[in-house]
């Protein structure tokens, strides 16, 4: 009876075609953060060094990874994301394209600081053309803590990048169980394990390694995007900053910015992306001078409406439609390596 068993089995091995059985390949490309950070102890859940662990030993610590798909590592940086400056942005999306050329690859899994992990993910949302899943992954605590988060939120991971279900479907974030899509994502909590949230909601959710879907995102991404990683050359993107919006504010903060060499001023406005009255003259200058001035908020939800509460047409600003500051930040930059029409510009806000 056994030994009919084999015969079946090996039979089966023999005649089946190999992607019936064939486990995807899945590189982990590490870059620091807590998911790889280290505290003095068990209880040290929020004091620690990011940035620590390198990627052999995270891929070690969750061996259940190898049963989703073959699993290897790259150790792309060590860096905590705050540390993160174009140049590195730059770095890492050369290495996701190469790896995303590999015909062996069929996923990737980013392991990555919480901090600026939505800026990451929105610029490879923008530059890495392909429909393979890129899946950026962190935790809140570290590896060393009680109820450390990393090891499930990178299992999930796995299991997202290992996904068919996640092709084409945009760079994605995964956290605390949920998927979401790069553009909309954001850190809204700084101290939770539910760390991130989007205000359009989840695309889908991952339970027991498989993944359940509930939305798609709308905007143009990966193998719709107009920018491409292959057409940025040297190691960094044209300036541009955000100011943030508050009650008793300096046009001296804008003139420094012009000063250092901007290109654009994001203006992370109050509400729906306001200028105070006695701010309005210095933007409306620094736009006749060559500066794009790009409406975004400070405030989390909802989105910047054109023309209202200031005239944009009239003034040849832009706004950044439901963008956060930091992730206008980074669509200005690029799209200041293509046009410098504001009306352009905002077509393109309109679109990612
Ligand atoms: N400061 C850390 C980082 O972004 C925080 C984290 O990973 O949660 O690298």
């Amino acid at each position: 009876m056994k030994k009919t068993f084999s015969a079946l089995a090996l039979a089966l091995t023999v005649c089946l075609p190999s992607t019936l059985y064939a486990k995807n390949n899945v590189v982990v490309v590490a870059t620091g953060g807590t998911i790889a950070g280290a505290g003095a102890s068990a209880t040290n859940s929020a004091t620690y060094t990011a940035a620590k662990v390198p990627v052999d030993a995270l891929l070690n610590a969750v061996p259940q990874i190898q049963e989703l798909a073959n699993v290897s590592g790259v150790q792309a940086l060590q860096i905590a994301s705050e540390s993160i400056t174009d140049k590195e942005l730059i770095q890492l999306a050369r290495k996701v394209n190469e790896l995303v050329k590999d015909p062996k690859v069929n996923g990737l899994v980013i392991t990555h600081g919480t901090d600026t992990m939505e800026e990451t993910a929105f610029f490879l949302n923008l530059v890495i053309h392909t429909d393979k899943p890129i899946v950026l992954v962190g935790s809140m605590r570290p590896g060393t803590a009680l109820s450390a988060d990393g090891p499930l939120n990178l299992y999930n991971a796995v299991a997202l990048a290992s996904s068919d279900s996640a092709k084409g479907k945009g760079t994605l974030v995964m956290m605390n169980d949920n998927v979401y899509a790069a553009r909309d994502v954001a850190k809204t909590i700084n101290i939770h394990t539910n760390a991130f949230n989007s205000q359009w909601g989840a695309l889908g959710t991952v339970v027991e390694g498989k993944t359940y879907w509930f939305r798609t995102s709308t905007k143009l991404h990966n193998d719709s995007s107009a920018f491409n990683i292959e057409d940025i050359k040297g190691d960094a993107l044209p300036l541009v900053q955000i100011v943030y919006g508050s009650d008793n504010m300096l046009p001296e903060s804008y003139l420094a910015l012009q000063k250092a060499g901007v290109q654009a001023i994001v203006n992370a406005g109050t509400g729906n992306g306001s200028v105070p009255n006695y701010i309005v003259p210095t933007l409306v200058k620094l736009q006749q001078e060559g500066i794009q001035i790009v409406r975004s908020s400070r405030v989390a939800n909802g989105f910047v409406l054109r023309n209202a509460e200031q005239p944009d047409d009239k003034y040849g600003w832009v706004v950044a439609h439901d963008l956060n500051p930091q992730k206008a930040r980074l669509l200005t930059a690029l799209a200041l390596t293509k046009t410098k029409d504001a009306k352009t510009l905002q077509e393109m806000f309109y679109n990612y």
